[in-house]
């Protein structure tokens, strides 16, 4: 299978290569030639996770990866589970956050950093050199944790992340800043979109690029996204169990960069019986307003309690459309529903008062679930971040207190080994290339 430019149809790359390169010409998406539709979805539904996932991606990856390759790298890729916790009869949560820095994040960052250290390693024997890569990175929170969790201690792979300085919680900048070894963080005097510029400027220099072998690990690249469809697979699985009747499921995803979405798509159109998606959003409402008015019109990016989908301009929504365009699903199969500040908190007691604890993202989701759901439908919402992430805003909502999964109790205690930099990409351009 191959991969092609959504912007740029002439360019064609195999996964390894979509992998690596991230991005194609004149900034265009990757997206598979054909979607493999699998015909024996009762019986994989049957499998464990792993073995199910390998039958799912291999498809994508059979140019670059053997079958016995690609369950290496899944099994090390998902060593936590995803998993389903009921609501009501007829809600449920898809708990995505039982990873080492408690977000769905860790899922694609993981697949994507062993596929990454695979590629490394053909290459270097292909050529009989090591070449080494670097991840430069940008982080306003969960993504930074995920990326370094995947990548420390993989050699020839250096991992560079950067967020602003003072303006991420002190639990959050542990997460990620704590490690050392192959994981380099710098606390940038400015804000996130500062953060984001420098890394754009380190792509742009095409010198710097080459000489460090520069990747970004974002949420754009394949790999991540193909990550993400089997835990889709594995909530349908799991739902098969208890529910004879899959015919009216729904999935609600709190969507920032839509790659969520993108993935459950992904597997809709692979077979999977998901009868529809509702894409949640905050105050963050360009994909609603579209779908509503036809008009692509992102406003001001608005700071909400749901931080992590603040985004008014998602980079996944080109697959999104070119999908629902092309009939790759379903046009009607996608709807959009924007949940504001008030409804968020007044969602996230409510949910307690059903005896579950919920943080901001899902609390969206599940409000755009009672929102929109038709009698009849089953709903499944994601978790997308442990409740616990967000801490100081879950105990002034619920008002009580929250213990600390080991995960963030660990690294409370840690030393932060972040060097200081101002905003200024000289210094940037400097610190990348010594060493
Ligand atoms: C990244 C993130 C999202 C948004 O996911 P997308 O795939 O970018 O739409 C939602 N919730 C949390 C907690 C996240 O970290």
């Amino acid at each position: 299978m191959k991969f092609y430019n959504l912007k740029e149809n002439d360019e064609q790359v195999s996964f390894a290569g979509a992998v690596k390169q991230g991005l194609g010409k004149n900034q265009g998406l990757f997206f598979p030639t054909s979607m493999p539709v699998l015909d024996n979805i009762e019986e994989l539904l049957a499998l464990p996770m792993v073995e199910r996932s390998v039958k799912v991606l291999l498809p994508f990856v059979e140019e670059d990866l053997s079958e016995a390759e690609l369950t290496e790298i899944i099994t090390d890729a998902f060593n936590f589970p995803a998993q389903l916790q009921p609501i009501n009869p007829e809600r449920a949560i898809l708990e995505l956050f039982h990873g080492p820095t408690l977000a769905f994040k860790d899922f694609g960052a993981r697949f994507m950093a062993k596929c990454l250290q695979a590629f490394c390693a053909k290459d270097a024997k292909a050529s009989g050199e090591d070449k080494k890569l670097t991840i430069l990175t940008a982080t306003s929170g969960d993504t930074g944790a995920a990326v370094a969790h995947a990548f420390h201690g993989i050699d020839n792979i250096r991992v560079v992340i950067m967020y602003p300085k003072g303006k991420i919680s002190l639990l959050q900048e542990k997460m990620f800043t704590t490690l050392g070894d192959n994981i380099e963080t710098l606390a940038i005097d400015g804000d996130f979109d500062d953060c984001q510029a420098l890394v754009k400027q380190s792509f742009d220099d095409k010198e710097l690029a080459n000489t460090i072998g520069l990747n970004s690990a974002n949420s754009i690249n394949i790999s991540r996204l193909l990550a993400q469809v089997c835990y889709y697979f594995e909530a349908v699985a799991q739902l098969s169990r208890v529910k004879s009747d899959l015919s009216s499921l729904v999935f609600s995803i709190p969507s920032g960069n839509f790659g969520n979405l993108t993935a459950g798509l992904f597997a809709k159109a692979m077979g999977l019986p998901i009868k529809r998606f509702i894409a949640a959003t905050n105050a963050n409402d360009t994909v609603p307003r579209y779908l509503e008015t036809g008009e692509w019109t992102p406003h001001e990016t608005v700071a909400t309690i749901s931080n992590a989908m603040d985004v008014s301009n998602p980079n996944n929504w080109p697959r999104v459309e070119h999908m629902l365009k092309t009939g790759i699903v379903p046009q009607d199969c996608v709807s959009s529903v924007s949940i504001d500040e008030e409804q968020t908190q007044s969602t996230m007691i409510g949910l307690n008062k059903l005896g579950y604890v919920s943080e901001p993202h899902a609390a969206v989701a599940y409000k755009a679930l009672q929102y929109s759901a038709q009698e009849g439908e089953f709903g499944v919402f994601l978790g997308t971040a442990h409740p616990a992430k967000f801490k100081e805003v879950v105990e002034s909502i619920l008002g009580s207190p929250l213990g600390l999964p080991k995960e963030l109790a660990d690294c409370a205690g840690e030393v932060i080994l972040s060097t200081d930099m101002p905003a200024d990409f000289t210094e940037l351009r400097a610190y990348l290339l010594k060493q």
